[in-house]
């Protein structure tokens, strides 16, 4: 069940996007919001650490009356373009620190059951293609996490793919990713990308379909193998043929959503897909 959802937001555009998406699914949950902005501490430009301290504080007092006006902005467009069930409780949050970390300790103090945030479509610094803040909440994260690109528009969440290595395609994992999206209806596209060409590992992959049919028949969920030259290239295809509206990703310790999102020189690589992920890491 999704009660609290934890919003970082930096202000930018992205976020603000990122945060409509955060107030229709708060709707559609019937959850909290906090919504965080954490401010880096102010000491090197200053040498009187007492000075230092004022700048802090003037700061967080500043980020607090932001803090307000986004928020107002944010629900006004939404309330203009759609009906909500109830304007979701917003608790605001101001911390000093570092953003990733503080992030991640704010959501495991507060036992948030999700974390949605924005992400910018390129990033050249580094080929990263998320920011720094997304990769380290995604990498350090005590639950699960909802990335929303700054193109993607709200409109409907009826079809989703759930992209899964072998190892993890637990029934009970598929099952779970069911029980969140469960209010959204959806119909689910598991999909596993075959890089090495395997025969079993595509035969096992869609033998589940059977062991859903028998044990959750009331879940709309179809088993595609795929192959591939990469992992990134077959998702997107599937995202863009399918009419994907959400990527869900298994993501509990390892990396391999941040190594499929890092770009490499000669092979353009990097996942740019313009619809919202939801990685779970629990
Ligand atoms: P970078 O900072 O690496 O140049 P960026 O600013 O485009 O890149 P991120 O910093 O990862 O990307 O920001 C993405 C999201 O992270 C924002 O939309 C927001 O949700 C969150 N975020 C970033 N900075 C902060 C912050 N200081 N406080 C709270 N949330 C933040
Ligand atoms: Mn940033």
């Amino acid at each position: 069940m999704i009660k609290k959802i934890l919003f970082p937001t930096d202000f930018s555009v992205t976020a603000q996007n990122a945060f409509r998406h955060c107030l229709l699914l708060a709707d559609k949950y019937d959850a909290d919001i906090e919504i965080l902005h954490v401010i880096f501490p102010e000491y090197e430009a200053l040498d009187l650490p007492v000075m230092a301290a004022q700048a802090t504080k003037e700061k967080a007092e500043a980020a607090r009356s932001v803090m307000k006006t986004f928020v107002e902005a944010s629900l006004a467009q939404v309330q203009a373009a759609h009906q909500l069930a109830a304007v979701p409780n917003i608790k605001p949050d101001i911390e000093i620190g570092t953003p990733g970390k503080i992030i991640c300790d704010t959501a495991r103090r507060n036992n948030a059951d999700l974390i949605v945030m924005g992400t910018k479509g390129e990033h050249n610094v580094l080929e990263r293609v998320f920011g720094s803040v997304t990769t380290a909440v995604i990498s350090n994260a005590p639950c699960n996490v909802w990335v929303v690109p700054e193109e993607a528009l709200f409109e409907k969440i009826d079809i989703i793919a759930y992209a899964t290595d072998l190892m993890e395609a637990d029934p009970y994992h598929i099952w779970e990713v069911g029980k969140i999206l469960e209010p959204f209806s959806p119909i689910i596209h598991c999909v596993h990308v075959n890089v090495n060409g395997s025969v079993e590992g595509a035969i096992d992959f869609a033998s589940l379909g059977s062991f859903f049919e028998h044990h959750a028949p009331s879940l709309q969920i179809n088993f595609h193998p795929l192959s591939g030259k990469s992992v990134i290239q077959a998702l997107e295809e599937f995202v863009d043929t399918y009419d994907v509206d959400l990527l869900a990703m298994y993501a509990p310790r390892h990396n391999w959503i941040e190594r499929a999102f890092r770009k490499s020189h000669t092979r353009h690589m990097a996942l740019e897909t313009h619809v919202p992920l939801l990685i779970i890491k629990k």
